[in-house]
């Protein structure tokens, strides 16, 4: 056991989840960096230094999650922080024209079904598999929260509006698995609402990143500040918030 607050980030070896790591530690958090690739984990652990410790996790992997929730029992004894962030938009590699691709990808008539379940698979089932996973740990933390890194683009709200700049794009690949994963965060809200255990669904900004083939507009440091903000909540901060930057509650 340690007297400092213990994270686990979901896909931190690059992109929004790195980012948010480097400023956890930044803050005297300890944080377990989660990366499927446990090479590509323990590069991103030296490059952020004392505080980050790498942990293989592949949230599609029932055996990989048990094991990683295992090591955190084993280690720390529990859990303060967990940062559901690991996502993907696509399940095949795009040529440079990101959001030409990507709007064609998510026509509902024509949308490949083996790639919505793979993005499926890790944005929505990841993220439940995880939360069941890492529940007890969070239950043995005084001051417990969940961070689900999910999108505005998954706003069912924003998206019936013929005005909402991704209107056209709102498909069931990635749009529809990020208001699957806002679904799930809200029975998430639901079932701990008379805890102490607090949930916050956040979005990053449109952050350059490998998930847009860095077709993004901000800078991971931009892009990922409402992610770090809430997380850095304290016990007195709120749950239940759907947010992005600064703290502008996104309509669910
Ligand atoms: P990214 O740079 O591509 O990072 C995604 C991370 O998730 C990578 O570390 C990736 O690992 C990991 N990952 C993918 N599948 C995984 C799996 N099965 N198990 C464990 N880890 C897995 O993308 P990002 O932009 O930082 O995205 C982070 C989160 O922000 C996502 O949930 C995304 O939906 C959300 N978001 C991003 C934006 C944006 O504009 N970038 C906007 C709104 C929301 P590998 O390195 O092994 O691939």
């Amino acid at each position: 056991m340690t007297g400092e607050r213990i994270a686990l980030i979901t896909g931190a070896n690059q992109g929004v989840g790195f980012q948010v790591a480097k400023e956890l530690v930044a803050n005297g958090v300890t944080v377990l960096l989660g990366s499927r690739d446990p090479a590509r984990g323990q590069a991103a652990a030296e490059q952020i230094g004392e505080g980050a410790h790498p942990i293989q996790i592949d949230v599609t992997d029932a055996a990989s999650i048990a094991t990683a929730a295992q090591r955190i029992t084993d280690e720390f004894g529990r859990l303060d922080l967990l940062v559901n962030n690991a996502g993907i938009s696509r399940a095949r590699s795009s040529d440079g024209d990101f959001l030409g691709d990507y709007a064609a990808a998510n026509k509902a008539s024509t949308a490949s079904m083996d790639e919505i379940r793979k993005v499926w698979e890790t944005n929505v089932f990841g993220t439940l598999a995880v939360y069941q996973a890492m529940l007890p740990l969070l239950r043995k933390s005084a001051d417990a929260r969940i961070v689900n890194v999910s999108s505005g683009v998954g706003s069912l709200t924003a998206n019936a509006d013929p005005d909402y700049p991704y209107h056209s794009m709102f498909g069931p690949v990635y749009p529809a698995s990020k208001a699957a994963q806002n679904a799930i965060t809200l029975a998430m809200m639901v079932e701990l609402e008379a805890t102490d255990i607090k949930v916050n669904l956040v979005s990053p900004a449109f952050t350059a990143t490998n998930l847009n083939n860095f077709a993004g507009t901000e800078s991971v440091e931009d892009g990922s500040r409402e992610v770090v903000r809430v997380c850095l909540l304290g016990p007195e901060g709120p749950s239940g918030t759907f947010t992005r930057w600064e703290n502008t509650p996104i309509p669910w």
